[in-house]
C-alpha cells in the first residue's frame, strides 16, 4: 500500500481557484473581479515608480546576498514600526514594540498566531463574520479554535455593530480578536472612529487580545487616517498585535513583504517577545528574503522616494474611489432601479455587491465577469474600458 493512498484531495482555494477558472475562460470580454489585486486604468498590474527608483539605487550599489538576521533587515523593521505607530510615538521611543519582517501580511499573521499559541494555548480566536478567507484557516492551522463575531448584516447593508459588541463583551478573558484595521475584506465596511472607541473599551474591559490585520494601510482614507486606529489602541494602554502587508500598497504582491509588530508593556518585555518571535521564524524558514524588504526600506527611509510613494499610493486610492462613483452612476444608466449608492460608502479594494450566489454564477458563466460567490467584487480591477460591460452585465442578472 502506498504511503499516500489515504490522502484526500483538499478543496481548491476559493479565490485562487476562481483565477484558474478565469484563465481558462475564452470569453473575449472577460473581467476578473475575483482576486484582491489593484490594476491601473489600462488593466495592468502597476510597477510603482518609487519601486523602480529604489531598485535602480540597489543596482548601482550591488551587494552580496548573505543571510539576513532572523527578524529581517533592521532598517526595514524600524520603518515598519514608524509607519504603524508613528516615528515619534511613545511606544517607538520607549522601545516597547517588537517588530519582525515577515513573508507578506499572511506571514505576519502566522508568526503572531504561532507565538500566541505558545503563550496562550487555551485561548479561542474570534474573527469577523465574514472575514478574509484565510483568517479562519490560518488560526485553525496554528492550533486554535476559531469562532466568529457578527460583523456584516446583509439586510441592512452595513455593520451589525451591536452584535459585534455583544460578542466581544461575552468573550472569555484572553480571547484573541482579529480586527481589520481598515478596508474590511470582504465587505468594504469599516467601523467609525466612535465605534472603534467602543470596541477598544470592550477589548480592554474583557482583557481580550487584539490582533489588528493591516493589509491595506493607505488604501482607505490615507496613510495617517487609516493608521489612526493604532494610536487609539496605544492610548487605551493595551498590548496588541499588528500585521502589516505591503503587497497592495507597494504593488509588490510576489515579493512577500510584510511584518508583525507586537506592542508590549515594557522594553524588556519587547526584547523577550522578540526572542520568541525569532524562534517561530527560525524553525519555519530561518530568515526572510532580501529583495522586497530592501526595496520597501529604501523607499520608506529615503525622503524623496517616500514622497513619491505617498503620491502613487494616493493615486491608487483615488482611482478606486472614482471607480466606485462611476459604478453607481453606470449601474443606473444600465437600467438598475435599486439604490446602489452603498458602493460609495464602502472603502478599500472590495465591494460587497449584495448579489446572491446564483447571480454571481450567472455573471461568470454568461458574461465572464468573475467575483466570489459571496457577492464580493474587487473594484480596484475596474477601469474606464471594462466598467460599462461590467455594469451592463450586472444589470442583466439583477
Ligand atoms: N489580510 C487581509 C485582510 C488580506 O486581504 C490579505 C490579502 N488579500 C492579507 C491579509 C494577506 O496579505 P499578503 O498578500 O501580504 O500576505
Amino acid at each position: 500500500m502506498s504511503l499516500f493512498q489515504a490522502v484526500e484531495m483538499a478543496p481548491r482555494d476559493p479565490i485562487l481557484g476562481l483565477n484558474e477558472q478565469f484563465a481558462a475562460d475564452t470569453n473575449p470580454n472577460k473581467v476578473n473581479l475575483g482576486v484582491g489585486v489593484y490594476y491601473d486604468d489600462n488593466g495592468k498590474l502597476p510597477l510603482l515608480e518609487c519601486v523602480q527608483k529604489a531598485e535602480k539605487l540597489m543596482m548601482e550599489a550591488p551587494k552580496a546576498r548573505g543571510y539576513l538576521p532572523i527578524d529581517g533587515i533592521a532598517a526595514y523593521d524600524s520603518a515598519v514600526k514608524s509607519l504603524v505607530f508613528g516615528a515619534d510615538s511613545e511606544p517607538v521611543k520607549s522601545g516597547r514594540v517588537a517588530t519582525v519582517q515577515a513573508l507578506g501580511g499572511t506571514g505576519g499573521l502566522k508568526i503572531g498566531a504561532d507565538f500566541l499559541r505558545k503563550v496562550r494555548p487555551d485561548a479561542k480566536v474570534l474573527i469577523s463574520d465574514p472575514s478574509w478567507e484565510n483568517h479562519r484557516a490560518l488560526f485553525s492551522q496554528a492550533g486554535f479554535t476559531v469562532e466568529a463575531y457578527p460583523y456584516y448584516v446583509a439586510a441592512r447593508r452595513g455593520i451589525d455593530f451591536d452584535g459585534m459588541l455583544t460578542a466581544l463583551n461575552m468573550a472569555p478573558q484572553g480571547t484573541v480578536v482579529v480586527l481589520h484595521a481598515c478596508c474590511h475584506n470582504p465587505t468594504g465596511y469599516d467601523l467609525t472612529p466612535a465605534q472603534w472607541d467602543q470596541v477598544i473599551a470592550a477589548t480592554k474591559a474583557r482583557q481580550l487580545v487584539p490582533f489588528l490585520d493591516m493589509a491595506y494601510q493607505g488604501f482607505g482614507q490615507g496613510i495617517q487616517e487609516d493608521g489612526a486606529v493604532i494610536g487609539k489602541f496605544v492610548a487605551s494602554g493595551q498590548d496588541f498585535f499588528v500585521s502589516t502587508s505591503f503587497s497592495k500598497s507597494f504593488s509588490l504582491y510576489g515579493e512577500r513583504v510584510g511584518g508583525l509588530s507586537v506592542l508590549c508593556g515594557t522594553k524588556d518585555e519587547a526584547a523577550r517577545v522578540l526572542s520568541q518571535l525569532k524562534i517561530v521564524i527560525r524553525t519555519n524558514y530561518s530568515n526572510p528574503p532580501i529583495h522586497g524588504g530592501t526595496v520597501v526600506a529604501t523607499v520608506l527611509n529615503t525622503p524623496e522616494l517616500r514622497t513619491l510613494w505617498e503620491k502613487e499610493l494616493a493615486g491608487m486610492r483615488v482611482r478606486i474611489k472614482q471607480m466606485r462613483t462611476a459604478l453607481v452612476e453606470k449601474l443606473k444608466t444600465a437600467g438598475v432601479q435599486q439604490d446602489m449608492s452603498f458602493i460609495t460608502q464602502q472603502v478599500g479594494m472590495f465591494s460587497y455587491s449584495g448579489l446572491a450566489k446564483e447571480q454571481m454564477v450567472r455573471l461568470r458563466e454568461e458574461f465572464g465577469v468573475y467575483g466570489t460567490d459571496t457577492g464580493r467584487m474587487c473594484v480596484a480591477a475596474l477601469n474606464s474600458k471594462n466598467i460599462d460591460y461590467v455594469c451592463q452585465s450586472i444589470a442583466k442578472v439583477l
